[in-house]
C-alpha cells in the first residue's frame, strides 16, 4: 500500500476526471498525445469510456454528435496547436448546429506562448477558440478544476447549447494538493439547462395568431429534436390537427408516414401556408431565409417561432409571434392554451396537400424498387429505405450531395433523433465520428450512408470502428467521384478535378482492419449485404457501385455555386 503522505493527495489528471464523473459524464472522445496521453489512460482506468481517434476532427464530430443524442456536452480531447485546430472545427461546427460539446485540449506552457519564444507546439489556444465556440475558459491551478469544468458544462448546455473550449496547460495536471481539499473543490452542477417558462401573454399571443389561420403549418427542427420533449410535440401536432415539415434531423420526430406529415408536399406548403409555426428551427438558408420564391408572395406569411434563444427572433423576417422559452415549456403551453375546442384546420388545406402528397410519392415510388444495375441513387436508396422501415430503431447517418439529398427524401424515419447528418453547414466529413458515437451512445445498430467523397473525409476511421467493434454498417455510394464521376482534364494532363480512382474497392479498407467487406452492384445485393450487416452486428464496410453519370452538381443546391458573367451568354 501507498504510504499514508500520497493517499492523501490528488493531482490534475484526477481532479480532471473526478470532476467529470462527478457531472455524469462517462465518455470522452479524442486523440491522445502530449500532455494529455495519461489523462485518457488514466480516465479509461477510472472507469470512463475512452475513444481514440485517428483524426481529431472525426473525434470532435463524435463528441459533437453524442452531445445531441444525449443533452450532455460530449468531450473530445486533443493535444495542442494542429491537434486543438483540428478538434475546432469540429467544435465551431457543433456551435452552428446548437449541439453541446466541450473541447478539451492540452497546451503548451503559458510564459513561453505569451512571449513567443517557440515552444513545442506553440498556440495562444484559448484566444484562437474564443471567437469560434460559445465560450472558452482555461485553468491555471488544480483547485479550480472543479469550478472550470462546472462553467464548461453549463456554457454548454444552458440556453442555446454550443460549443465550449477548454483550455489545460500541460503544467495543471501534474500539479498536486490535498486529496479532501480537492474533492470538496469540485462542482456538481445543479439544473445545468434550466427549464425557460415562456411569458404567457407571449403564449396568447401566438395562439391567436394560430387561430386566425386558414392555411397553417408547423415546422420541427432539430432544436425540437433535441429538447427531448417528444410526446408534448407530438400532442402539440395532433392536438392541434396543423399539417407539419420535419427539417431533416427533425425526421421521425413524428413518423414521417403520420397523416399529417407534409413533407412529401413540402414546396407547395412553404409557397401556400399562410401562418408558419417554427419549433426549434431556424429561417437561415435551409429554410430560403423566410423569403423568396419558395415562400409564395412576399408578404403572404406570418412566423410565430419558438426558440430558446431571443437574438433568434426577426434575425431574417419579421417573427409575429416570438415564443422564447425551452420546446418542452413552450409547448406545453401552447397544448394548455389548445384544450377544449380548438378548431381543425380547414379541410380544403389538408385536403390540398394530402393530394399533392399522393401525386409526389408516387412519383417517387415509380423510381424506387428497380433492380438494375448499374444502379442509380434511387434505385439503391429504395434498397435503404425498406430496411430502415423494418429496423426503425437503427441509426441513419447520411452525408454527401447526391446522397444525402435523395436519401433524405427517399428514406422515411420512424423514430426520433434516428437521422444525422449534415446539418446547418451542410458539411462533408461527419460520417464516421458520428457513426462511431452513435454505435457508443446508444448501442443501436448504425446505418451510415454516405457518398464516397464524403466518406473519404473520415475514412480511416474505419479502424477505429473496427478496433472498438462497433455495429457500423457503412454503405458508400461509390459513382467514382464529387457529384458524378465523369470530369475530365480539359488539357488531358490529368483526371478531371472531380473525380476519384475509378472502380475502387472501399470494401477492402475495411477488411483490412477485420471487419467485412463486400462489392454490391444491384439494389437486392445491397438489401441483403445490409441486413446480414445489422443481424450480425459486425463493423461492415459495402462498396455499392453507382452509375458514375447519376448525380447531379452540387446535389440540390447547385444554385449556390457561383456562376461567371462572362461564361454566361
Ligand atoms: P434545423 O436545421 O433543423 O432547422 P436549427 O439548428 O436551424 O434546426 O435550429 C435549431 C434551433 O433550436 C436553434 O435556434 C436553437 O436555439 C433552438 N433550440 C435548441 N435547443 C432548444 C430547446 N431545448 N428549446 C428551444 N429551442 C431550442
Ligand atoms: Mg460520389
Amino acid at each position: 500500500a501507498a504510504p499514508a503522505a500520497e493517499r492523501d493527495l490528488t493531482d490534475g489528471f484526477h481532479l480532471v476526471i473526478d470532476a467529470l464523473k462527478l457531472n455524469g459524464i462517462d465518455t470522452i472522445y479524442g486523440v491522445p498525445g502530449i500532455p494529455i496521453t495519461d489523462l485518457g489512460r488514466l480516465a479509461q482506468a477510472e472507469g470512463m469510456r475512452v475513444v481514440s481517434f485517428r483524426h481529431e476532427q472525426n473525434a470532435g464530430n463524435a463528441a459533437a454528435i453524442a452531445g445531441f443524442l444525449t443533452k450532455k456536452p460530449g468531450i473530445c480531447l486533443t493535444v495542442s496547436a494542429p491537434g486543438f485546430l483540428n478538434g475546432l472545427t469540429a467544435l465551431a461546427n457543433a456551435t452552428t448546429n446548437c449541439f453541446p460539446m466541450i473541447l478539451i485540449s492540452g497546451s503548451s506552457e503559458r510564459e513561453i506562448v505569451d512571449l513567443q519564444q517557440g515552444d513545442y507546439e506553440e498556440m495562444d489556444q484559448l484566444a484562437i477558440a474564443k471567437p469560434l465556440c460559445k465560450a472558452a475558459f482555461r485553468v491555471l491551478h488544480a483547485a479550480d478544476i472543479g469550478i472550470g469544468v462546472a462553467r464548461a458544462i453549463r456554457a454548454a448546455v444552458s440556453g442555446r447549447p454550443g460549443g465550449v473550449y477548454l483550455d489545460l496547460p500541460a503544467k495543471l495536471f501534474s500539479q498536486v494538493m490535498d486529496a479532501e481539499a480537492g474533492a470538496k473543490s469540485l462542482v456538481k452542477v445543479i439544473d445545468p439547462a434550466p427549464a425557460q417558462i415562456p411569458a404567457p401573454d407571449a403564449v396568447r399571443r401566438a395562439l391567436d395568431v394560430l387561430k386566425s389561420a386558414k392555411r397553417p403549418l408547423i415546422i420541427l427542427g432539430k432544436g425540437a429534436a433535441y429538447a427531448q420533449a417528444d410526446e408534448a410535440v407530438r400532442a402539440l401536432v395532433e392536438t392541434s390537427g396543423i399539417p407539419y415539415v420535419p427539417m431533416s434531423m427533425a425526421k421521425g420526430l413524428l413518423p414521417d408516414t403520420h397523416p399529417q406529415s407534409a413533407g412529401a408536399a413540402r414546396s407547395m406548403v412553404l409557397k401556400d401556408a399562410d401562418v408558419v409555426l417554427l419549433l426549434g428551427a431556424r429561417l437561415n438558408w435551409l429554410l430560403s431565409h423566410g423569403k423568396g420564391k419558395t415562400w409564395g408572395a412576399p408578404g403572404s406569411k406570418k412566423f410565430i417561432q419558438v426558440d430558446i434563444e431571443p437574438r433568434e427572433m426577426d434575425s431574417n423576417v419579421e417573427i409575429v409571434a416570438p415564443l422564447v422559452g425551452d420546446i418542452g415549456s413552450c409547448v406545453t403551453a401552447l397544448l394548455g392554451g389548445m384544450r377544449g375546442d380548438w378548431p381543425a384546420p380547414p379541410a380544403e388545406w389538408t385536403g390540398a396537400i394530402a393530394k399533392k402528397k399522393e401525386e409526389n410519392l408516387s412519383k417517387m415510388a415509380s423510381k424506387l424498387g428497380k433492380n438494375a444495375a448499374p444502379m442509380d441513387f434511387h434505385g439503391a436508396l429504395g434498397a435503404l429505405r425498406t430496411i430502415i422501415k423494418e429496423r426503425p430503431d437503427a441509426i441513419l447517418v447520411n452525408e454527401g450531395a447526391n446522397t444525402l439529398d435523395l436519401a433524405r427524401s427517399v428514406i422515411d424515419m420512424y423514430q426520433p433523433r434516428k437521422r444525422l447528418d449534415v446539418g446547418t453547414w451542410g458539411v462533408m466529413g461527419i460520417g464516421m465520428g458520428f457513426a462511431i458515437a452513435a454505435a457508443v451512445e446508444t448501442g443501436k445498430p448504425v446505418l451510415a450512408v454516405e457518398g464516397d467523397s464524403a466518406f473519404g473525409f473520415s475514412g480511416m476511421e474505419v479502424e477505429t470502428i473496427c478496433r472498438y467493434n462497433l455495429p457500423v454498417c457503412i454503405v458508400i455510394f461509390n459513382n467514382n467521384g464529387i457529384y458524378r464521376g465523369t470530369d475530365t482534364d480539359p488539357t488531358g494532363r490529368d483526371p478531371g478535378t472531380t473525380v476519384f480512382v475509378k472502380d475502387s474497392r472501399y470494401d477492402r479498407m475495411m477488411e483490412a482492419f477485420g471487419g467485412v467487406g463486400v462489392h454490391v452492384t444491384t439494389p437486392d445485393e445491397l438489401s441483403r449485404a445490409v441486413n446480414e450487416a445489422m443481424d450480425s452486428g459486425r463493423p461492415t464496410l459495402i462498396n455499392a457501385v453507382i452509375d458514375p453519370q447519376a448525380g447531379t452538381e452540387s446535389g440540390n443546391i447547385g444554385s449556390l455555386n457561383p456562376q461567371s458573367g462572362i461564361r454566361k451568354k
